[in-house]
C-alpha cells in the first residue's frame, strides 16, 4: 500500500492543499526544493505559516538539522510548489508528485551538514511505497542559477519516475535544491528488504554495527527489530549504553543462519535417455527418493537410466499437476528445478 500520510509527521495547515492528479498513469515522482531560509524550530514554524499564506504548500517540510518533519497534504493528491508548464499542471503529473521543501539554501547544499534520522527514513519509505525508484532521471542538479547542466526535458518529466530537483522541472526557473549529494539521500535511508512495494521494513541481516549517534530506538527503526528485543538479545540493561563500532545481535543465535538452498544446474536432457549412464541419473534418483518416490526403486537408485527412473519422474511430474509432454517421465529444466527446490 502506498503511504498517503506519514506516521509521526506533524500535520501542517488544514490538510487540504491540492486535488486529484491530472496524469495518474505516469509514474510517481519526487521534487526536492529548498526554502531559502535558515533551519531550526523557529524557521520551521514561520516557513510553514508563510507557505500556507501564499498558497504554495509542498507536501512535506523537512528540517535537515533536526530531522523534524511536517506534512501539509496527502501524498495521493497534488501539492502547490511548482509553476505550470504552459497548459501542463506540473504539480499534477504522475501517480504521485511528492514535493519536499527542505529548510535550507540552494547555495549551501544541505547534504554537506545534515543529520538525517528516523523521520528522514520514514519519508524515504513513504516515497518508495509509491514505487519511486532511487534515481534522478534528469541527471544533474543545478550548481547555480541558470546552470545549463541541469536539464528540464519535458519528455523525461512526463514519462519517468524518480527524483527531480526544482531545477529540473519544465516551465520553472528556480535552481533549488542546489548541488546536494544525490546518492547521500538514498544512502541515509537504506532499503532493508526489496525496493518500493509496501514500504515496510524488516531486518536484512542478523547483526548491526553501531554508528555514531545511534540509539537503541534509532537502530530499532532502521532494522525493524524492536529495541527491547535488541536489548535483551545483547544483554543490555538500563541505561542501555552502546558505542559506535559495537556489533549488536538482531536475532537469537541458532536462528541466524538459515541454510540457503542451492539448486544444482540442470545438466541437459541427453543425460536422461534410454541407454544413458551417468552420475546425474544417480543424483536425480536419490532426490526422488528424498521427495517420497522411493517406492519405485526396488533397488538403486543408480547411474543407469531405467524405466524405473522414468516412472518415478513421471509420478513426480503428475504430482505437480503437469500433463502431456510435461509429464512424459523425462526430466527437463522445470522438473529439475522443482525437484531440487
Ligand atoms: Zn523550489
Amino acid at each position: 500500500m502506498a503511504t498517503t500520510w506519514i506516521t509521526g509527521a506533524e500535520r501542517l495547515g488544514d490538510g487540504s492543499i491540492g486535488g486529484a492528479m491530472d496524469k495518474p498513469n505516469a509514474p510517481a515522482r519526487v521534487v526536492w526544493h529548498t526554502t531559502e531560509s535558515g533551519d531550526g524550530d523557529a524557521s520551521f514554524k514561520s516557513v510553514a505559516d508563510y507557505l500556507i499564506k501564499i498558497d504554495a504548500e509542498p507536501h512535506i517540510l523537512y528540517d535537515p538539522s533536526t530531522d523534524r518533519i511536517g506534512q501539509f497534504g496527502s501524498l495521493s493528491e497534488s501539492a502547490r510548489a511548482l509553476k505550470n508548464d504552459g497548459d501542463t499542471r506540473t504539480n499534477r503529473v504522475g501517480k504521485a508528485c511528492i514535493q519536499i521543501e527542505v529548510l535550507a539554501r540552494a547555495g549551501k547544499p544541505f547534504t554537506d551538514y545534515w543529520k538525517p534520522g528516523p523521520n528522514f527514513r520514514k519519508l524515504m519509505a513513504a516515497i518508495r511505497s509509491w514505487g519511486v525508484p532511487d534515481v534522478f532521471p534528469m541527471g544533474d542538479l543545478a550548481e547555480k542559477y541558470g546552470d545549463t547542466d541541469a536539464k528540464r526535458t519535458r519528455d523525461v518529466w512526463l514519462t519517468k519516475g524518480g527524483h527531480y530537483g526544482h531545477c529540473n522541472i519544465p516551465g520553472n526557473d528556480h535552481w533549488d535544491p542546489g548541488a546536494i549529494d544525490k546518492a547521500a539521500l538514498f544512502a541515509a535511508a537504506p532499503v532493508s528488504t526489496g525496493t518500493g512495494g509496501s514500504g515496510s521494513t524488516s531486518p536484512s541481516s542478523s547483526t548491526y554495527t553501531v554508528k555514531a549517534g545511534d540509539t537503541l530506538s534509532s537502530i530499532g527503526e532502521k532494522t525493524g527489530v524492536a529495541w527491547k528485543t535488541i536489548a535483551s538479545l545483547n544483554g543490555l540493561k538500563s541505561p542501555y549504553t552502546i558505542k559506535a563500532g559495537q556489533v549488536l545481535k538482531l536475532k537469537a543465535s541458532g536462528t541466524t543462519t538459515t541454510p540457503t538452498k542451492v539448486i544444482p544446474a540442470f545438466p541437459g536432457s541427453s543425460y536422461f535417455r534410454p541407454g544413458a549412464k551417468n552420475s546425474y541419473v544417480t543424483q536425480l534418483g536419490k532426490q526422488l527418493v528424498k521427495k517420497g518416490y522411493g517406492e519405485f526403486y526396488k533397488e538403486g537408485p543408480g547411474p543407469q537410466w531405467t524405466a524405473v527412473d522414468r516412472a518415478a519422474v513421471k509420478a513426480f511430474q503428475k504430482a505437480q499437476g503437469w500433463t502431456g509432454s510435461d509429464a512424459d517421465g523425462y526430466p527437463g529444466p522445470q522438473t529439475w528445478k522443482k525437484l531440487f527446490s
